[in-house]
């Protein structure tokens, strides 16, 4: 269930702080520390899975769940509506890549952006 090693599994757990963006029995989403977007948070599974690499069919309903909550949590923390509105899903999967924190998550990216702007 859980790793007691695992960075996200701790945040999950309360055992280290974060700005917590949604809760409920399976899934925890909170800002990501190094923000790289004016809207930048992780959608995790409570459960530890390594990667997207390690998702099975069992996890499939959870994986979704994950993707479908994704816009309700964008639009409440500040992105603007589709489509000229929007946000990025990114999932970094092993080292090449990009994944430095091996508890599966979403990156949810977006937010204003007055330069893309006309
Ligand atoms: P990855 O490269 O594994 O896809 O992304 C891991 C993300 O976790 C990075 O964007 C990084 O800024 C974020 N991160 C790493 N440590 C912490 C932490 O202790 N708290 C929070 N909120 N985010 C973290
Ligand atoms: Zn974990």
């Amino acid at each position: 269930m859980h790793d007691p090693n695992c960075l996200f599994c701790k945040i999950t757990q309360g055992q280290i702080p974060s700005r917590k963006v949604y809760e409920d029995e399976a899934v925890f989403a909170f800002h990501d520390i190094r923000p790289s977007a004016p809207v930048h948070f992780l959608i995790v599974p409570k459960l530890h899975v390594p990667s997207m690499a390690q998702a099975t069919d069992e996890h499939a309903a959870l994986i979704g769940r994950m993707m479908v909550l994704a816009p309700k949590l964008a639009l409440q923390e500040g992105c603007n509506p589709y489509p000229d509105g929007g946000f990025r899903i990114v999932v970094n999967t092993g080292t090449e890549g990009g994944q430095e924190v091996h508890h599966l998550h979403l990156h949810v990216m977006g937010g204003p952006r007055p330069w893309l702007r006309g």
